[in-house]
């Protein structure tokens, strides 16, 4: 068990990130917002809502000072609205700078989303999008504290996409976060480190397993565990079970879009 922290919040206090974007449910918009304004911050609300997300969702814009959180707002007032990706992007990039991402990840993953539709894939979303983003990300020593895959785990220090998983600026925010974390509690930091620091096999559909991998050969897989010990998807639990005792090369002929990365 560990805490869960919120790393967007102990970034935006630090001053490493001007502004979070938050999307809930409406219902639960007044309970994040007054959260938000307890802790000192400035919140607002999108004005306009997407009208095709489901389930319906709220835009909550958080910033230290108003004006960030309306700049914030401002600039994704047409990227909500949708339009050509190659207009949007200006503003993407825009965004990004306001959440506080490293220019360069934000820039590849302009470039992925716009790749994607001359690929004619569309709106590539949810979890066929974070493996896409992860095989783009992949580098021989991929680094712990780049590891985004746990998101709805709540153990992470980044909430991004990061361009390669050993990005020097995505690495010098992680580690800012970290620092944050190892401050509250020297435990939970260590026994974060020690959750993100694992081999992660990920296939097309954005399912994932914790692995440990052996003279070529998945000795163990088990879904990854929430912050508070819980397995989230059975979806996980499945690919799991249908990596465990297999050769690595064989699972990743028999399932498609098979990626390993080994977190150190
Ligand atoms: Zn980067």
């Amino acid at each position: 068990m560990i805490a869960a922290y919120d790393v967007e919040w102990l970034a935006l206090r630090k001053g490493y990130k001007p502004a979070i974007r938050l999307a809930v449910e409406p219902a639960e918009a007044a309970t994040h917002e007054a959260l938000f304004v307890r802790r000192g911050a400035a919140v607002v609300r999108s004005a306009w809502q997407p009208p095709d997300a489901r389930p319906a969702q709220e835009i909550l814009y958080v910033a230290r000072r108003l004006r960030e959180a309306e700049a914030l707002r401002e600039v994704e007032a047409p990227i909500l609205r949708g339009g050509e990706t190659a207009e949007l992007g200006g503003a993407i990039l825009a965004a990004g700078r306001l959440l506080g991402y490293p220019p360069c990840c934000a820039e590849a993953f302009v470039d992925r989303i716009e790749r994607a539709r001359h690929l004619g894939l569309g709106a590539l979303r949810g979890l066929r999008k974070r493996h896409l983003a992860a095989c783009e990300a992949q580098v021989d020593q991929p680094r712990w504290e780049l590891n985004n895959l746990f998101l709805e785990e709540r153990l992470r220090l980044i909430t991004f996409e990061p361009c390669r998983y050993d990005c020097p600026p995505a690495l010098r925010f992680a580690g800012a976060v970290f620092g944050e974390i190892e401050a509250l509690s020297a435990p939970d930091a260590a026994a974060l480190r020690g959750r993100l620091a694992v081999a992660v096999a990920l296939d097309a559909e954005g399912r994932k397993a914790e692995v440990q991998i052996d003279e070529g050969r998945i000795a163990q897989a088990q879904a990854p565990l929430s912050h508070d010990d819980r397995v989230l998807s059975p979806r996980d639990a499945a690919l799991a079970g249908e990596l465990e005792g297999a050769l690595l090369g064989e699972a990743q002929a028999r399932i498609a879009g098979l990626l390993v990365l080994e977190f150190r």
